[in-house]
């Protein structure tokens, strides 16, 4: 597809890797982020028609130019940054959305909205499907974040329905790789900076818990196929290959040749005992699955963690 792609959020983990994958297909990419929770390093080695402006979406979208695609990724995403951030969180997801909408509608340019299974709070349903609405605690310390989506979410339904705007809303679920912060609290940077600096491994309870872990090249597959369909969504991204905390704590062990001691730590409030997709929308309407093997993306992770030890 070329064009003119705006990333909001495009200095962070899985927005860094849309810019690259959007570059590499020829479209021209402007990236719109205020690095509250990415980093300037993860674009760094972006060339060619790659602009980066460093502005607060919540505030407003100043554009120039035409702009084909709107891919709306910009909110602090790990409990650790949601709860640092908790009204800026509400706010970009709200005023953000917002923002990012205008700028698809007066532009006709096709939208997409990075949801997330978090939409789906503790869930009662085993797996996940787009159909389940969720059981939320709208006042806990992860309302922020979930509510924040719920919102994005009806808004963006609502500027399809009403304003005619050509939208999108993809619910990922966990992904991990590189460029992921080491300190940003979430399972995989944590357990991969413990692992390489030989600290204890912290683990929420018995690790029974379970995760289901998309490397994030495919979860951009996903992403760049629901910006190339017409799909409305919500459409769930992610691994339905659902692991133990636990075992994943050993696979990453295994892979580093380590074996360093494990402590058990308290569970956070209203952490999901399970979170696993059903991606059987993804599949027949996208033709996307994940491809990459869990062993396969975490070894490429913990490669990039050990090449990048300044940040581990
Ligand atoms: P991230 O924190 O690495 O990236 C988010 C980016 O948004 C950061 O660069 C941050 O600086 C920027 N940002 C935050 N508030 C902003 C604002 N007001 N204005 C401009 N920029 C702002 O997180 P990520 O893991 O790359 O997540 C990207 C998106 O995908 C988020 O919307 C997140 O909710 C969604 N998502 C991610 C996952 C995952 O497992 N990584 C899962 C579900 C959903």
């Amino acid at each position: 597809m070329p064009g003119h792609a705006v990333v909001t959020g495009g200095a962070g983990f899985v927005g860094s890797h849309l810019c690259d994958r959007l570059l590499a297909r020829g479209m021209r990419v402007t990236c719109v982020d205020n690095l509250s929770t990415g980093r300037a390093d993860n674009i760094a080695h972006l060339r060619g028609d790659f602009r980066f402006v460093e502005a607060d979406v919540a505030r407003g979208l100043d554009i120039t130019g035409h702009v084909d695609l709107v891919l709306h990724l910009a909110s602090p995403a790990s409990p650790r940054d949601y709860e640092r951030l908790p009204v800026e969180t509400l706010q970009v997801g709200a005023a953000g959305t917002n923002h990012a909408l205008d700028l698809a509608q007066a532009n006709g340019a096709r939208f997409v909205l990075a949801s997330t299974s978090e939409v789906y709070g503790d869930p009662r349903e085993h797996p996940q499907r787009e159909t389940y609405w969720g059981n939320v605690n709208p006042v806990g310390p992860r309302s922020v974040y979930d509510e924040a989506k719920r919102y994005a979410e009806a808004l963006t339904a609502a500027y399809r329905r009403a304003r005619g705007v050509n939208t999108g809303i993809a619910r990922i679920f966990n992904t991990y790789g590189p460029r992921m912060r080491a300190d940003d609290g979430r399972a995989i940077p944590t357990f991969i900076r413990q692992v390489l600096t030989g600290e204890p491994v912290t683990i929420a309870g018995e690790g029974a818990q379970t995760r289901s872990l998309c490397y994030v090249d495919d979860t951009v597959d996903g992403l760049l196929a629901l910006a190339d369909s017409d799909l409305p969504g919500p459409v769930n991204l992610g691994n339905p290959h659902e692991l133990r905390i636990r075992d994943l704590v050993g696979e990453i062990q295994r892979l580093a040749g380590t074996s360093v001691p494990v402590r058990g730590i308290p569970a956070p409030v209203d952490d999901p005992q399970r979170r696993c997709p059903d991606i059987a929308v993804a599949q027949r309407e996208l033709g996307w699955q994940p491809r990459v093997e869990l062993h396969e993306g975490l070894r490429r992770t913990l490669e990039w963690f050990a090449t990048h030890v300044s940040l581990v």
